[in-house]
């Protein structure tokens, strides 16, 4: 098969559509958001027509995956910008920074220091999020919205890093609006600015209220296939 059964242009034209014009409704410039295509577990070639359709920011969530394509990818795309989005173990921290262009799933101090140390060894620096556990949730990652400044201070004074926004998975039954507002105000009180919060059932509504970076996977790429088919 050489083009995909999905009309990946069509799909993200729609998505690039109604992120300007939720940002339009919230009186938001729609340059302020970021369209993040989140391709985990989808076929390579999906991928492929997203960057021939010009789509240049890309989320993964499996170190492993992310690294038996992106390489090769990035040379053919060089403009690409890839996130990490998917819980990160330390031990993967050398292969994440050589990676990734920014890594959003930052909520431990171990991890924040082993990062800390890979950027320094390979002379590289990644933009970094700060994942909230905003539902607190006991099953998910993330820091706990009370000891959230307190990390995050631990991170930029204690491990140097250089902290750019918040990260947030809210759980999928609430209101994302209560979500993003929380998350807005703990980073405006941060000095941050970006807030990656908001999918492909919610991205509209969280943009009304703030998110300026969504991360969108099967309104783009349709329905992930089964990882083990
Ligand atoms: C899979 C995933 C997404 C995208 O989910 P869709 O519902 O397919 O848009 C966004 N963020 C994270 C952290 C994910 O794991």
């Amino acid at each position: 098969m050489t083009t995909t059964d999905v009309d990946v242009a069509a799909n993200l034209a729609t998505v690039r559509a109604r992120i300007e014009a939720a940002a339009a409704e919230a009186g938001r410039d729609p340059a302020g958001v970021t369209l993040i295509a989140v391709g985990k577990a989808q076929p390579l070639e999906r991928l492929e027509a997203a960057l021939a359709a010009g789509q240049r920011v890309f989320g993964e969530n499996y170190v492993q995956e992310a690294a038996g394509r992106w390489p090769a990818l990035r040379e053919r795309y060089p403009d690409v910008a890839v996130h990490m989005i998917g819980a990160l173990q330390t031990n993967k921290a050398k292969e994440a920074v050589a990676l990734f262009d920014a890594i959003q799933t930052v909520d431990r101090p171990r991890l924040a220091a082993a990062l800390a140390k890979e950027m320094a060894r390979q002379q590289r620096q990644v933009a970094v999020f700060v994942q909230v556990n905003t539902g607190e949730e006991p099953q998910k990652a993330g820091v706990m919205p009370a000891e959230a400044d307190a990390f995050i201070a631990a991170c930029r004074s204690e491990h140097a890093l250089r902290v750019d926004g918040l990260m947030a998975i809210p759980p999928a039954d609430e209101d994302i609006a209560l979500h993003t507002a929380f998350l807005a105000k703990l980073a405006a009180r941060n000095g941050l600015e970006k807030l990656s919060i908001g999918m492909s059932d919610d991205y509209e509504a969280a943009i009304r209220f703030g998110a300026t970076h969504v991360r969108v996977g099967s309104a783009i790429f349709g329905a992930r296939p089964r990882r083990d088919a």
